[in-house]
């Protein structure tokens, strides 16, 4: 029986307050309206950036609304469509997207900026477009996160935040590209755009940082220089493509001096996957002077990174990347050709697969160090 336009009851992990553990709770999803898409989410990916919603808003986030419910690095398959949503229709596989691509702003016009800001204010708030969410749970509205929300069996979202995904594409791979997986990878390849025999320098080697590897490797780089404070990230990183790996707390010496020393003047790319400020300028500095460039993708909202004048005078430049320079809605169905033909490797960063009554156990794993992503299964 088909459940278009009525009120879906589910299963969600609802975050009630900040720092303290998901609690799975039975949650009403209501139809979606204009320019909305109800998605069946099949597979999440947990992300540090959830991680860091819940349990560090008083550090480096900015504050979101709770209750709400977290998870944006998924896939799915549409259950209903809202009015006005032609390119969408019941049964399409879907990977949603943090990131819109409305393809019709200034932005989405420049081949400059994957930064699309359709409804942005009320996504960031927890909202969608009308500012209310989707999701209720016991009587109270419960907030959506980034638009998404996957942590959720069902889940409302903006037809302009939604990819289209090949059919045969499977959910529980796939929804890596969601997130993390696209992000290191195009931080690599569309923000620092990384030469051919280049050295390069990934800082971090979560989910992140081992993509950013990926995409290093991708390029033809000579070498790959993978830094992180966990020793059992090396030999994954060493599978992704790096070609030697340093643990900064085994160093008598700032990492920085560490890696200028070992390629003789520096690296000519830097990818920072940590988001630690402190790492950024060392990640920085570790980049030959005349022409480095040090790409930032891990991720802090309030606080500030130092970075000394004399540092960048010589030449070497600074970026951020957001969602790997991607533009979401039509780069993500490549990116799941690319798995599916072989040339982006996916499994190799699934470490464990949960169900969603695990989901806390998910972010154990992942703040503990010993898991790279979990795979929390809907259903
Ligand atoms: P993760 O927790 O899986 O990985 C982080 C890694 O950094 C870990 O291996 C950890 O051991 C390592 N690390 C910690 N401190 C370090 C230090 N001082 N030096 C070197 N390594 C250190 O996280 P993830 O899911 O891979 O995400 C990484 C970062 O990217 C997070 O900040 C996340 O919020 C951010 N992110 C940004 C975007 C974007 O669009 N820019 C998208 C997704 C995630
Ligand atoms: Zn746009």
């Amino acid at each position: 029986m088909s459940t278009a336009g009525q009120v879906i009851k589910c299963k969600a992990a609802v975050a009630w307050e900040p720092g303290k553990p998901l609690s799975i709770e039975d949650v009403e999803v209501d139809p979606p309206k204009a320019h909305e898409v109800r998605i069946k989410v099949v597979s999440t990916g947990v992300c540090h950036t959830d991680w860091e919603y819940l349990y560090e808003s008083k550090k480096g986030m900015k504050f979101r609304p709770f209750p709400l419910v977290l998870g944006h690095e998924a896939a799915g398959t549409v259950e209903s469509v809202g009015p006005e949503v032609t390119k969408f229709s019941p049964g399409d596989q879907v990977i949603p997207v943090f990131l819109p691509q409305c393809q019709d702003c200034d932005r989405c016009r420049s081949p400059k900026t994957n930064h699309c800001r359709k409804n942005w204010a009320n996504t960031q708030g927890g909202v969608l477009a009308d500012g209310t969410s989707r999701i209720s749970c016991q009587g109270h509205q419960v907030y959506q996160f980034l638009g998404v929300s996957s942590f959720s069996q069902y889940t409302v979202v903006p037809d302009t935040s939604l990819a289209k995904i090949r059919s045969d594409a499977p959910l529980d791979k796939v929804c890596l590209l969601g997130c993390g997986v696209s992000t290191g990878y195009g931080a690599a390849l569309n923000t620092a755009k990384v030469e051919k025999d280049s050295t390069c320098a990934v800082f971090g080697l979560g989910a992140v940082g081992l993509a950013a590897v990926m995409g290093c490797k991708a390029a033809g780089a000579r070498r790959i220089i993978g830094v992180d404070i966990n020793p059992g990230k090396f030999k994954k990183a060493v599978t992704l493509g790096a070609t030697e790996c340093v643990n900064s707390t085994d160093q008598q010496r700032p990492i920085q001096e560490v890696l200028l020393e070992m390629t003789n003047g520096g690296v000519d790319f830097a990818l920072e996957c940590v988001g630690s400020p402190f790492v950024m300028s060392a990640a920085l500095e570790s980049t030959t002077d005349a022409w480095g460039l040090c790409v930032i993708a891990g991720w802090t909202e309030t606080e500030t990174m130092s970075v000394a004048v004399e540092k960048i005078l010589m030449g070497r430049t600074l970026k951020g990347t957001y969602f790997g320079g991607w533009k979401s809605v039509q780069d993500v169905p490549k990116l799941v050709d690319e798995y599916m033909n072989s040339q982006l490797k996916l499994d190799e960063f699934i470490t464990h697969k949960l169900p969603l009554d695990q989901i806390n156990v998910a972010f154990d794993l992942l703040s503990s160090g010993k898991s790279i992503r979990s795979v929390i299964s809907l259903w």
